[in-house]
C-alpha cells in the first residue's frame, strides 16, 4: 500500500512538472516567434514609410541607372533594414516578372515568386505576414522612368529558429532538473506521509491480532497526526472494552457458580431431612419438630436468596422503579434505630443514636434508604460479639446528609474490605450463614445508594470494629 502510494506521488509530481514545462515552453516559443515576426514587419513598415528614403528610391527609379541607384540606397540602409547577408537579404527584382536583378547576395536557384512579390507585381506593397511559412518577406514596387522594379527583403527565420532551439534546450534541461527534484520531493513526501501511514497500518494489524501494546508515536498536528491520535484513542478504548468484557464474563461465571452453590446447600439439607423423616415414621415428636424446623428455616433461606437475586437482577436490568419523594432522613434513621433496638438488646449491645447537626429533608426512595440503613445496623449487630457497642451518628454537610454505624465487633481483614460490596462475598461464610446472611445485603445496599448518586464507604480493622457510612445528596439524584 505504501509503495503504490509512493509511486502515485512520484507520477503525479512528475506529470505536473512535465505539464508545467510544456505549457511554459509552448508559450515562450510562440512568444519569441511572434515577437520576431512583429518586429520584422513593423520595422520594415517604419523604414519604408520614411519620406526621405521613399523620395530617394523614387528618384533612383527615375534615373537611367535605376538598379545601381536603388542598390546604393539599400546598401546605405542595411543597418536600419537589419540586412546581414546571412539570414536576411535584400534583392532588386524586375517589376514585371519578379526576376532577380541584383541583391545583397546571389540567391542560389533564383527567387521564388512569393505572395508578397506577386502583390508587388500588381503595383501594391506586399506586407502580408504568414506565421506558418519558414520565411518573412516584404516586397515594395518602385516604378519610374528608368523602369519598374521591386525592392524585396527576405528573412529566412534562421535567427529565430536558433533562438527557439536554445530555448527548447533550456526548457528540456529545466524539465530534467524538475524531474530530479520531483523524485527527491516524493522521497521527502513519502517520509512525512507514507511512513506514518505504514506505521499506522502495522499498529492496526497488531490491534487486529489482539496486541494493544503497539502504540504509534506521531506528535504532528496535521491530518495524519490527528488520525494517529484517534487511532491510539480507539485502540485504548477497545482494550478497555475488551478488558471490561473479560472481567464481566469472569464475574458472570463466578456469579453463576456462587448462585448454584448457595442454592445447593439448603436444597441438600431440605432433601436429606425430608428423606430421614419419610424413612422413620416412628420418629419421636420432639426430633420430628426439630427436623421440620430445619426444613422451614432452610426454605426461608432459599426464598431470601432468590428474593435478593431477583432484586439484584432487576437493578442490573434497570427495571426497578424508585419512588422518589421528599422525606425526613432524620425520621428514617430514628425509625431504623427503634426497629433494631430489640435485636440489639437481645445481643446485649450498648446501642446509641446521636445527631451531629440539624437534618434537612431529602429527596429519595424512603423505603429503600431505610433498607440500606437496616442492613448497615443489622451487619453491625451480627458481626459484633454479644455485649458490644454500636453507635449510630448522623449529620448534614454541604448539600448532603450522612449516617454512620460504628461497632467494636470482629472487623474485616484489610484485604477483604474492598470486596464486601461484591455479590456473595462473605469474610466468614459459616458465621454469615449462621446469622441468616446471604452475602448479597451490601451489594443491594450499594446499588440503592448509587441510584441516589450517593456513596457507601466501609472502614474496618480486624478485631477492633467497623464503621460504615452512607452519604446522600439532599436534592436527590436528578440534581447532582
Ligand atoms: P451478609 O448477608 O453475609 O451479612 P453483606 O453483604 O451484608 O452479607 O456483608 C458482606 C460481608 O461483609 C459479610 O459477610 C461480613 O463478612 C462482612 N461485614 C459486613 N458488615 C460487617 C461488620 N459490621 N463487621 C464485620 N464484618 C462485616
Amino acid at each position: 500500500m505504501g509503495r503504490s502510494l509512493y509511486t502515485k506521488l512520484v507520477l503525479i509530481i512528475m506529470t505536473l512538472i512535465v505539464a508545467f514545462m510544456v505549457v511554459v515552453g509552448a508559450f515562450l516559443l510562440h512568444g519569441v516567434r511572434s515577437f520576431y515576426l512583429n518586429q520584422f514587419y513593423e520595422g520594415m513598415q517604419t523604414v519604408f514609410a520614411n519620406e526621405e528614403l521613399a523620395d530617394s528610391l523614387r528618384a533612383a527609379a527615375d534615373s537611367d541607372q535605376a538598379v545601381e541607384g536603388i542598390s546604393e540606397i539599400l546598401k546605405a540602409n542595411i543597418g536600419r533594414l537589419g540586412i546581414d547577408s546571412g539570414s536576411r537579404n535584400y534583392y532588386i527584382l524586375d517589376g514585371k516578372t519578379g526576376e532577380y536583378l541584383t541583391g545583397s547576395n546571389n540567391p542560389e536557384g533564383g527567387i521564388v515568386n512569393t505572395a508578397n512579390i506577386l502583390t508587388a507585381m500588381t503595383g501594391a506593397s506586399g506586407y502580408k505576414s504568414d506565421a506558418a511559412a519558414d520565411f518573412m518577406d516584404v516586397a515594395i514596387p518602385l516604378s519610374g522612368e528608368g523602369g519598374s522594379y521591386i525592392v524585396y527583403i527576405i528573412d529566412n527565420k534562421a535567427t529565430v529558429q536558433s533562438l527557439n532551439g536554445d530555448l527548447s534546450r533550456i526548457i528540456l534541461q529545466a524539465m530534467a532538473i524538475g524531474l530530479i527534484i520531483s523524485v527527491l520531493m516524493s522521497l521527502l513526501l513519502a517520509k512525512t506521509l507514507v511512513t506514518p501511514l505504514q506505521e499506522l497500518t502495522h499498529a492496526a494489524e497488531s490491534v487486529a491480532s489482539g496486541d494493544f501494546e503497539h502504540k504509534v508515536d506521531n506528535p504532528s498536528r496535521d491530518e495524519i497526526g490527528v488520525l494517529t491520535q484517534t487511532f491510539n484513542d480507539m485502540a485504548g478504548t477497545l482494550e478497555d472494552t475488551l478488558d471490561d468484557l473479560k472481567k464481566s464474563e469472569q464475574m458472570r461465571k463466578e456469579f453463576v457458580a456462587n448462585v448454584s452453590h448457595e442454592l445447593r446447600t439448603p436444597i441438600t439439607s431440605v432433601k436429606s431431612y425430608s428423606e430421614t423423616l419419610l424413612d422413620d415414621p416412628a420418629m419421636d415428636p420432639e426430633m420430628r419438630a426439630k427436623f421440620l424446623n430445619v426444613i422451614v428455616n432452610e426454605s426461608d433461606r432459599m426464598s431470601k436468596i432468590v428474593q435478593d437475586l431477583l432484586t439484584l437482577s432487576r437493578f442490573d436490568a434497570g427495571s426497578i422503579e424508585f419512588e422518589f419523594t421528599t422525606f425526613s432522613f432524620e425520621k428514617s434513621v430514628k425509625d431504623v434505630y427503634s426497629a433494631m433496638r430489640l435485636e440489639a438488646q437481645n445481643h446485649e449491645h450498648e446501642f446509641t443514636l446521636e445527631f451531629m447537626s440539624a437534618m434537612p429533608e431529602i429527596v429519595g426512595d424512603r423505603g429503600r434508604i431505610e433498607q440500606v440503613l437496616m442492613n448497615m445496623v443489622s451487619n453491625a449487630i451480627k458481626y459484633t460479639k454479644n455485649g458490644g457497642r454500636i453507635k449510630i451518628t448522623a449529620g448534614a454537610k454541604n448539600g448532603t446528609v450522612w449516617c454512620s454505624v460504628r461497632d467494636n465487633g470482629i472487623g474485616i481483614p484489610r484485604q477483604d474490605v474492598e470486596h464486601v460490596f461484591d455479590r456473595f462475598y462473605r469474610v466468614d461464610k459459616a458465621r454469615s450463614r449462621e446469622s441468616g446472611g446471604t452475602g448479597l445485603g451490601l451489594s443491594i445496599a450499594n446499588e440503592i445508594v448509587l441510584r441516589h448518586n450517593g456513596t457507601l464507604k466501609l472502614d474496618s480493622k480486624t478485631g477492633r470494629g467497623t464503621v460504615i457510612t452512607v452519604t446522600l445528596p439532599v436534592e436527590g439524584p436528578e440534581h447532582e
